[in-house]
């Protein structure tokens, strides 16, 4: 997509819980290119918000697009076959098989090969090429030399920056990382950063999702921060910063 066009469109999102408003009348755009961070204190309504927009709960009201495409109607499956890729703040991987396999269903789930797509079975040349791709993402994580490990031996930190990498495997227009930095030590955050800096220069689109505003701040070209369900606050980081209402929540939350 064209550099600044609307990748993700929210207007008017509102989601109740019962009698708890989790999501209340939040707007907002995350254009190609960027890198834009969902911030706000834990209870925020980010998690919420973040499933609103990947198709895993339905809104209450409102609208969400992604890639221009009304997204009400959509299984995950195919908002993941729009080009949209995530990863969860509760890491879901598959514990019993390895890196190299838990990354290459990443590669499978936007049909990378139009075969498998099509429902049927991969030869071993398409298979060899999943394989690669695979071992090429989980270079960029820094985890090829653990390929063969099975993915519920390892820490979580890490278990992340395998769920990033499984994400990106299935080639992504946008990516959605929900708290990526929760319980990173801090060379693998600094990895991370780096790695979220390389994918904004390739032009991959990425919303990220972080209650520790000062892990984001120096990453992101945008800001919304949201506080109790509503959107308190927009810009750039140095505006964010500088907002009482921002200050006041975090000092509050
Ligand atoms: P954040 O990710 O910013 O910490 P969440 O979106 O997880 O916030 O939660 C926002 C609010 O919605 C919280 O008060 C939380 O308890 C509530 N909530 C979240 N998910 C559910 C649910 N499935 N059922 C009921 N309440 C929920
Ligand atoms: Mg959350």
């Amino acid at each position: 997509p064209q550099r600044g066009t609307p990748l993700v469109s929210v207007k008017k999102a509102t989601k109740r819980f019962g009698g708890l408003v989790a999501v209340n009348d939040v707007s907002f755009d995350v254009h190609a290119g960027e890198i834009v961070g969902l911030i706000g204190p834990n209870g925020a309504g980010k998690s919420t918000m973040f499933n609103l927009l990947t198709g895993t709960l339905p809104l209450t009201d409102g609208a969400v697009r992604l890639l221009d495409v009304p997204t009400a109607d959509l299984s995950q499956r195919e908002i993941a076959l729009l080009g949209v890729a995530r990863t969860f703040q509760h890491v879901k991987l598959r514990p019993r098989m390895t890196l190299l396999e838990n990354v290459a269903l990443g590669a499978y789930a936007r049909g990378h090969c139009g075969l498998w797509r099509g429902g049927l079975r991969l030869n071993g040349q398409e298979e060899h090429s999943i394989m690669a791709e695979a071992l090429r993402q989980l270079e960029r994580v820094g985890l090829a030399d653990q390929a063969y490990e099975l993915a519920g031996s390892l820490p979580l930190g890490t278990q992340r920056l395998l769920e990033i990498a499984r994400a990106l495997a299935s080639d992504p227009v946008l990516v959605m990382l929900d708290e990526p930095a929760a319980g990173l030590r801090l060379l693998e955050k600094q990895a991370l950063a780096r790695l979220l800096d390389t994918l904004r220069s390739e032009g991959v689109t990425v919303l990220i999702v972080e209650h520790d505003m000062e892990f984001v701040m120096n990453l992101v070209d945008r800001l919304v921060v949201m506080n109790f369900g509503s959107k308190i606050s927009e810009g750039n980081p140095a505006q964010v910063r500088a907002d009482p209402e921002v200050q006041a929540a975090y000092l509050g939350g």
